[in-house]
């Protein structure tokens, strides 16, 4: 039987309860990673995957922290060695996008975006590079929305445009360690962040669909793939890329 695409391999998925990090941290495992499934509050959901991961033959473990938190930041890395001995992989997954037109707009806002989403990927990278000794590969979760211009969202297409270019700059500074850093970028993808919850109109996923070339909404598991790809060998050439993996949105 051949080696599967991720054995051997250790990896960290922030945000990993729920949506599209849950869908990568499973995919992984199913690659044959041990994989550290990261949460801020949703310990229940995180139990939920590292349950369904095991019950397929895999391992893992879920590791509370707010990655807008520096503290919390590197418990959770000196948990993922705690358990696993090593870091092959990181995606920084987690963010928060909250609706804001400019009149909403304020500092709390601000900080509180730019805190989960560009400190906290930052920071991660910064740790995950000081452990991936023997080279590594980091996806940073971007979104299509950096190459649009979509109204009520300035703060988080800010945060994620600041996501593509750190994610150039760190392909540069850490490729001569082996580690190749990458942008992942979602488009419209079915998950509480994009949902009637977070205030999505039924009337915006009918625009969003006919905007789509592949002409459907985006699955968690769409995205889980397209990170395998990223994460494995077969992508050992490809650093500071930005994988579109929007079904062509707005092409
Ligand atoms: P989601 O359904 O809202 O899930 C967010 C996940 O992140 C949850 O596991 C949540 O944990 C975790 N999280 C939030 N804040 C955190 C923090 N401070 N520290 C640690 N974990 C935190 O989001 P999603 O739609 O799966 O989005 C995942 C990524 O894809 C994000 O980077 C997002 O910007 C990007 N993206 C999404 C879409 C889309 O259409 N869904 C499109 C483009 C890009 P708890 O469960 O504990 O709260």
């Amino acid at each position: 039987m051949s080696k599967l695409p991720l054995a051997g391999k250790v990896a960290l998925v922030t945000g990993a309860s729920r949506g599209i990090g849950a869908a990568i941290a499973t995919r992984f495992a199913r690659d044959g990673a041990r994989v550290v499934v990261n949460y801020a509050s949703s310990a229940a959901e995180a139990e939920k995957v590292v349950a369904g991961i095991v019950a397929a033959g895999g391992q893992a473990v879920a590791v509370k922290a707010n990655v807008g938190n520096p503290a919390d930041i590197a418990t959770m890395f000196d948990a993922t060695i705690a358990a696993f001995g090593r870091l092959d992989i990181l995606v920084n997954n987690a963010a928060i996008m909250q609706r804001l037109f400019l009149p909403d707009v304020t500092a709390e806002t601000i900080d509180a975006h730019f805190n989960v989403n560009v400190r906290g990927y930052l920071l991660c990278c910064k740790r995950a590079a000081e452990l991936m000794t023997d080279g590594g590969s980091i996806i940073n979760v971007g979104s299509a929305i950096s190459r649009m211009a979509y109204p009520g969202a300035v703060v988080y297409t800010a945060t994620k445009g600041a996501v593509d270019l750190m994610t150039r700059v760190l392909a540069a500074e850490l490729g001569p360690k082996g580690i190749r850093v990458n942008v992942l970028a979602p488009g419209s993808t079915r998950t509480d962040m994009n949902s009637e919850k977070s205030g999505k109109t039924k009337e915006e996923e009918v625009q969003e669909i006919a905007a789509t070339a592949l002409r459907r909404i985006g699955e968690a598991d769409d995205i889980a793939d397209a990170a395998a790809l990223l994460a494995g060998d077969d992508a050992r050439w490809i650093t500071g890329a930005w994988l579109d993996a929007s079904g062509g949105i707005r092409l």
